[in-house]
Order: C-alpha cells, then sequence, then structure tokens
C-alpha cells in the first residue's frame, strides 16, 4: 500500500477561499478583520512562521500589525504591550509567538490575551470551553487544522481508535479533546514520554496523530495497515546534502507511508493547515465583534 497525501496544503487552500467571502462581508459593514502578532527575541524559525502568518493575512485581505521586541525585553514590556492590544478596537485576534525567552513566563503572558481576540486558542477559557466538549469558543489551530485534514480526505473518525503521541496544551491534548468529542466519536489514547507501551498503542490504531518533536520516530513497524497518520512534527535535521546543511523531517519516518492509508508529509501538512486556522478565527472574531456591537 502507498498512502494517499494528507494534502496540508490543498486543504488549507480551500480553507482561504472559504473566507473571502466572510472577509468581503465584514469589509461590506465597515470592519476590516485585524490580526496582531507579538514576536520576542530572533528566534530564526520563529521569525520564519510570523513572516508566513504577515503573508497569508495580505493574501487574505487581512490586516497584520507585527509587533517585535528583542529577546532582552522585559515580561512587563510583553504584558503593557498585549493589554494595549487588548483594548484597540478595531483589532480582533492577538498572537504571542511562541516560544517566548527563557525569563519569561509565557502561559501567564498568554493568559492575559482577551479571550475573544486569542486567536490561537490557548487561554483557560478558551480550553476550558473545549473541556466542556463546546465547540463555539476559539479552537486552537494546529490540532483544529489536523480535524479538518481528516474531514476533507473524508477519514472515518466514529468508533475508531485514535493514539496521540505528545499530551501538550498547544497541540496533543486538545487533539486527544476535539477526537473525543461527542460526533467525532473517536476512541482516544494519549501517549507521553512515560508511556511504556508506546509502539504497541500505535500498532493497534486506526488513527495515529503525532505532536512529539522527536525527528522520524514514528517507524513502518509501528503502524496498523492501512492506518491514518498524521505528523505534526517540526524538526530541523542536519543534511550535508542540502546547500543549507539542513533540512525539515517530521516526527513519522517517510517509510510509514508504505503501510499507512494517509499521511500527511512534512512540510506541506499540518503547517499550512495551521496558519489557515488562524486566518479562520480571526475572521471568526471579527465576525463575533461585530454582532456583538449589533446587539449593543
Ligand atoms: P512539546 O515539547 O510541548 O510536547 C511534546 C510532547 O511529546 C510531550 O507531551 C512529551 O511528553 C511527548 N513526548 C516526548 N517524547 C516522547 C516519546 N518518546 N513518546 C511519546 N511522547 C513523547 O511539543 P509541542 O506539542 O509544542 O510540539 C510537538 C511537535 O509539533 C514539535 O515538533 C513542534 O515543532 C511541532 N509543531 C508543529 C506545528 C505545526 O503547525 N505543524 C504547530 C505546533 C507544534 P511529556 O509531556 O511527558 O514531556
Amino acid at each position: 500500500m502507498v498512502a494517499q497525501r494528507l494534502d496540508g496544503k490543498a486543504c488549507a487552500l480551500e480553507v482561504e477561499n472559504g473566507l473571502h467571502a466572510r472577509i468581503e462581508q465584514c469589509k461590506l459593514r465597515g470592519v476590516m478583520p485585524h490580526l496582531a502578532v507579538v514576536i520576542v527575541g530572533d528566534d530564526p524559525a520563529s521569525h520564519v512562521y510570523v513572516g508566513s502568518k504577515v503573508r497569508a493575512c495580505e493574501r487574505l485581505g487581512i490586516q497584520s500589525t507585527h509587533i517585535e521586541l528583542p529577546s532582552n525585553a522585559s515580561e512587563d514590556e510583553v504584558r503593557s504591550a498585549i493589554e494595549s492590544l487588548n483594548s484597540q478596537e478595531g483589532l480582533h485576534g492577538i498572537l504571542v509567538q511562541s516560544p517566548l525567552p527563557p525569563h519569561m513566563d509565557e502561559e501567564s503572558l498568554t493568559d492575559l490575551i482577551h479571550p475573544s481576540k486569542d486567536v490561537d486558542g490557548f487561554h483557560p477559557q478558551n480550553l476550558g470551553r473545549l473541556v466542556q466538549g463546546r465547540m463555539d469558543g476559539m479552537l486552537p489551530c494546529t490540532p483544529s487544522g489536523v480535524m479538518r485534514m481528516l474531514e476533507w480526505a473524508g477519514v472515518e473518525t466514529s468508533g475508531k481508535t485514535a493514539v496521540i503521541l505528545g499530551r501538550s496544551r498547544i497541540v496533543g491534548m486538545p487533539q486527544a479533546l476535539l477526537l473525543g468529542v461527542k460526533g467525532v466519536d473517536a476512541t482516544v489514547t494519549v501517549a507521553h514520554s512515560r508511556t511504556r507501551n508506546t509502539t504497541e498503542l500505535c500498532a493497534s490504531a486506526d488513527i495515529v496523530i503525532a505532536a512529539v518533536g522527536r525527528p522520524e520516530m514514528v517507524r513502518e513497524d509501528w503502524i496498523k495497515p492501512g492506518a491514518v497518520v498524521v505528523d505534526v512534527g517540526i524538526n530541523r535535521v542536519d543534511d550535508s546534502s542540502r546547500e543549507r546543511g539542513w533540512r525539515l523531517a517530521g516526527d513519522v519516518h517517510p517509510d510509514v507511508a508504505n503501510v499507512a492509508s494517509w499521511l500527511s508529509p512534512v512540510p506541506g501538512g499540518v503547517g499550512p493547515m495551521t496558519i489557515a486556522m488562524l486566518m479562520e478565527n480571526t475572521v471568526r472574531a471579527t465576525e463575533l465583534s461585530i454582532s456583538d456591537t449589533l446587539d449593543s
């Protein structure tokens, strides 16, 4: 079997195409969707991610504000930047690019973002709604992007077994909740660094989602023939055959394509979906702000 490609680029394009009319409707009401991205420090990968987000805004006609602070900025400076963005009318989404420098408490800073502008979906109020099985908050972009890809590929989830590798606040844990929610109805197991029988768990799963940060950890013999495999991982690995000396690798070995029915590529899989869902959350935050204004 050669796995079909869970093509994040194609799926993201469909998501973006669906946003044009909604953005037009906002503009007809005199409101331009507006996203602010805060980046602290000079981590090259973070700057690449922020650049992709700003370019997606440009493609769609979403206004973007890019706030850059030096790596030696204080937590107070980041706090006041967020508070000022919270109070800005006509600004609908705020994103603080992860990781923040080690001297900052990332969680408490992102908690400051007003839940209605929390387009990353990491605020406890938005994650709490998800725990309650409510889909009406801002959903975290990467796991909701994975869900959209599965839907796009027509993958059946009801009654299927899913193993999520990783339990982070931004990917693994919300992914488990989204797969187990009523209506999606997978039976979910979450594995982490202390799990003892990870390979056996994977080998019996209908769906495997890898969000670990370990290059090519998931091997061909871990996967049940015909399983669906989604690779969230983005890892830089040395590669002297490339001019730049490195390449991107996922958490899943490419040979998994020999046994899986679907496999998402890296790059071109979950990455573009994360950005598309961020754009969708920004448009949704804008629409909600318009309906709040009409209600008041
Ligand atoms: P974290 O480092 O926050 O979490 C990694 C998780 O993997 C932890 O829960 C950890 O367990 C678990 N883990 C570590 N080793 C193992 C192991 N051997 N077996 C099973 N689980 C293990 O990473 P993130 O969740 O933020 O990101 C994961 C990957 O996804 C990274 O490569 C990241 O770059 C990528 N990513 C990609 C995005 C995209 O848009 N495509 C967006 C966000 C992330 P424990 O909790 O016990 O430490």
